[in-house]
């Protein structure tokens, strides 16, 4: 680590500690303002830090050479022209994964709106056209020297929230994620607990590992979608500093169709957790929301989440500031 880069991070606006004010919800970029540019592209993390969100996501998976890059899936081939550039390199299933490519040929795709991958069409139509764009895949190092100049030039320390992709996947194809990811964190002066970064993963074991074995000692956070019976949320506040649940497990759809707060953030603040709930989207709304106002009210005011996952950060931090 250089006294410089954590310098750079934490103190670029005589801020020490987490982003984001501690009295108000934690703003977090989901894949960036995955919103309006495609997601996980530095442009998108530019525009989300323009447009006030406290901390921006990482999503990582790790190239053939070994290094962690920024993609949602351990496929790249529903972000990417990788089908088109690399014909003969889809595995036997069809897929084509990150792990398959070196940084140096990663860097050649062109990056467009997420498809879905049997009917070739947007995920989100309403959002940037599909097709290739002058957008590329960066690697997390890349983007960890990015938001150190965005925090310098914005005038406060952007939060990271780096997510281990499928680390058990990983060690199935003879790599560990974990040892590659910490390392950086370390070297950018994000690891320690009072650093504004939170370090997900929806594998319990390897939070457990990462903090017992690999001696990580920064914020962590235990991703699920409905609570499971295992690990309990004691056992999980044992190892982890948060939670983030699924939207559906902090505010369920009643038999009517209306809102029901679940007791999920209750419990979690009683063992010390924080609750980062995700995703806010504008345009994929709950059964129970007419506008994503509705989902911010909810989950930040009547379940009193600690902070929200945002594809639109613009909207959820306008929302913050209001109340
Ligand atoms: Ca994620």
């Amino acid at each position: 680590m250089t006294p410089p880069a954590r310098a750079a991070v934490l103190l670029a606006a005589g801020l020490a500690g987490a982003a984001g004010a501690a009295d108000r919800p934690l703003v977090i970029a989901h894949r960036g303002a995955s919103g309006y540019l495609p997601e996980h592209t530095l442009a998108a993390k530019a525009l989300a830090v323009g447009m006030g969100a406290d901390a921006v996501e990482q999503d990582l998976v790790l190239s053939r050479d070994g290094v962690p890059v920024v993609s949602h899936d351990v496929q790249i081939d529903t972000v990417t022209d990788v089908a088109g550039r690399f014909p003969a390199r889809a595995r036997a299933d069809g897929r084509f994964y990150a792990i398959d490519f070196t940084v140096a040929e990663l860097r050649q795709l062109a990056v467009n709106e997420r498809i879905v991958l049997k009917s070739g069409q947007p995920a989100f139509p309403g959002r940037y056209p599909a097709g290739p764009s002058p957008l590329r895949i960066v690697t997390f190092e890349e983007e960890l020297r990015f938001i150190r100049g965005l925090s310098k030039s914005a005038g406060r320390a952007i939060g990271i929230y780096p997510e281990l992709k499928q680390p058990k996947w990983h060690r199935e194809q003879g790599r560990d994620l974990a040892a590659a990811v910490l390392p950086l964190l370390t070297a950018y002066g994000y690891a320690t607990e009072d650093a504004p970064c939170h370090v997900q993963c929806f594998e319990f074991d390897e939070l457990r590992r990462v903090r017992g074995d690999l001696g990580y000692r920064g914020r962590l956070v235990y991703l699920f979608g409905a609570e499971p019976k295992e690990p309990t949320l004691e056992e999980v506040a044992r190892v982890a500093d948060g939670i983030g649940p699924s939207i559906k497990a902090v505010v369920a759809a009643g038999p009517d169709g209306a809102a029901q707060v679940t007791d999920l953030v209750r419990r979690a603040h009683a063992l010390g957790l924080v609750v980062h709930p995700y995703t806010a989207r504008a345009d994929e709304l709950p059964p129970w929301a007419k506008t994503i106002d509705d989902v911010h009210r909810r989950v930040l005011v009547e379940a009193g989440a600690d902070g929200l996952f945002t594809d639109f950060p613009d909207l959820t931090a306008a929302f913050v500031r209001r109340k």
